[in-house]
């Protein structure tokens, strides 16, 4: 499905992606592979991509990071979006899906672009902050298990520089974000989450209705 999101009304998700989705045909292929997995649905829409490698590109980002890879479809749109001298630090802890996305970013010529780490990734974001790397990223994005989200966005937040741009996937949960019913770890700390962050002063943010909700945070 070329338009995932729950905001977008069916009867306009056609005309939305033929107008507003541009997809290169090496993200199509990866995504169409994707689709046969389990998991498939953790996958972002061709929208959120190119929204992605517009926002890499605009903020002139060369130092990026993503927390929760699966099989690469933001990397892609990341990397491809990077000058050649930029880089992706890339967090996952999951061989088999970054095995794939391994072998796309090798096709799309941005391996040399991609540093990956198979680990969990408060650890690795851990050791960033302890080698030095404070302040010194331009772009991040997190989607990854939900309960961990608030500690991810604690790290990721002193990672980024000053005028950084965060994106966080999911924060609206389908919708049961705001149903009192749904007391479920995920949501419960997607909730957690998005009270902090409205209430950080270190950060201006607003959400783009976009596939699940996608947060957009501004570190000042
Ligand atoms: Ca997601």
């Amino acid at each position: 499905m070329l338009v995932k999101s729950f905001l977008i009304p069916d009867a306009l998700k056609g005309y939305v992606a033929e107008n507003w989705v541009h997809e290169p045909d090496i993200l199509r292929r990866l995504r169409e592979e994707t689709s046969l997995l389990k998991s498939a649905g953790m996958q972002i829409g061709p929208d959120q991509g190119v929204l992605m490698g517009i926002l890499t590109k605009l903020i002139g980002a060369k130092r990026c990071l993503e927390v929760g890879v699966f099989t690469g479809y933001s990397s892609l749109s990341v990397a491809m979006a990077l000058p050649p001298d930029g880089i992706l630090v890339a967090l996952d802890v999951n061989e088999e899906y970054t095995g794939m996305a391994r072998r796309y970013w090798e096709e799309a010529g941005v391996t040399d672009k991609i540093q990956l780490h198979l680990a969990p990734a408060v650890e690795t974001l851990d050791a960033l902050l302890a080698d030095g790397h404070r302040g010194s990223f331009d772009f991040a994005f997190i989607d990854a298990d939900k309960p961990n989200y608030l500690n991810y966005y604690h790290r990721v937040l002193e990672l980024l520089r000053p005028n950084g741009l965060l994106l966080m996937d999911n924060v609206l949960w389908s919708g049961r974000i705001a149903d009192p019913n749904h007391v479920d770890p995920e949501t419960t700390a997607l909730r957690e989450l998005n009270a902090f962050v409205h209430e950080d002063d270190r950060v201006e943010a607003c959400l783009i209705p976009i596939g699940d909700g996608v947060s957009i945070v501004r570190k000042k």
